[in-house]
């Protein structure tokens, strides 16, 4: 059965869309996407680009905004970063915590991933968890593991710490292959990863695991969208690429 949560979507820019062309994607995308109160929007601008994000679509709530990342100190000598009282200042509700990119690109470490969740979910802003396998995690048949072990090292502290900021939490199933690349799970693999994330959930944080929306993300398209949303377990998708473009991201929005 497909899910019955309302479906979340999600556009993670990357970085891509300064703060001119941020508004200039506004202008075009709400006039090509009405408010539907069976949708939640969610846009991930720059860190540079949100104000002028969110100065685009004043005039349209139903559409939330996040940053892609933050450190997990208040304040400081941390050049070029963020923080979490920072990115609340500036309008984010959702932080993208443990993205693909972040963690094999920059280095980031499940430790650092769980004390960021920890950091954004004490400050009140909800974390959007990403996790996924690596191509050759997944020929090896270890995806559910990898998986496993990702969320458990991100959430554990957590729900010993607070687990009522579960309520707020957002994992993402973005397998590592299908980032960028073209190549999308089907329908039938995402349904199969995010039964084990759902079963791996509920073993970590009991019955609150029931209500964690799970979203797939990895080369989602317009012309995808639809068939992945309505796979049982997926309750929303994180999209890079298409979500650049005001016009197929309208498309996804709607799909
Ligand atoms: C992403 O960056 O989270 C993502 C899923 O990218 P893409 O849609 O381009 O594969």
């Amino acid at each position: 059965m497909a899910s019955l949560r309302k479906p979340i979507l999600a556009a993670n820019w990357k970085m891509n869309l300064g703060p001119t062309a941020a508004s200039g994607f506004f202008e075009s995308f709400l006039s090509r996407y009405a408010a539907r109160a069976d949708r939640t929007v969610i846009v991930f601008p720059s860190a540079i680009a949100l104000s002028a994000a969110r100065h685009a679509a004043q005039a349209r709530p139903d559409i939330q905004f996040g940053v892609q990342n933050v450190h997990t100190a208040e304040k400081g000598a941390f050049t070029g970063e963020t923080s979490v009282s920072m990115a609340h200042d500036a309008g984010a509700h959702f932080v993208l915590v443990g993205h693909s990119e972040r963690r094999h690109v920059f280095g980031e470490t499940d430790a650092q991933t769980a004390e960021k969740v920890s950091r954004v979910s004490v400050l009140g802003l909800a974390p959007m968890l990403c996790v996924g396998e690596k191509i050759e995690e997944r020929e090896a048949g270890q995806t559910n593991a990898v998986v496993a072990r990702q969320l458990r090292a991100a959430l554990e502290g957590l729900v010993k710490q607070d687990a009522s900021a579960l309520a707020a939490l957002v994992i993402a199933y973005e397998p590592v292959w299908a980032i960028g690349t073209g190549r999308t799970a089907t329908p039938q693999d995402a349904s199969a990863a995010h039964a084990g994330i759902r079963d791996e959930l509920r073993s970590l944080t009991g019955a609150a695991g029931e209500a964690i929306p799970i979203l797939y993300g990895g080369s989602v398209t317009a012309a995808n969208a639809s068939a992945l949303l309505a796979a049982p377990g997926v309750d929303g998708l994180l999209v890079g690429g298409a979500s650049l473009d005001p016009e197929s991201w309208a498309a996804i929005c709607s799909a």
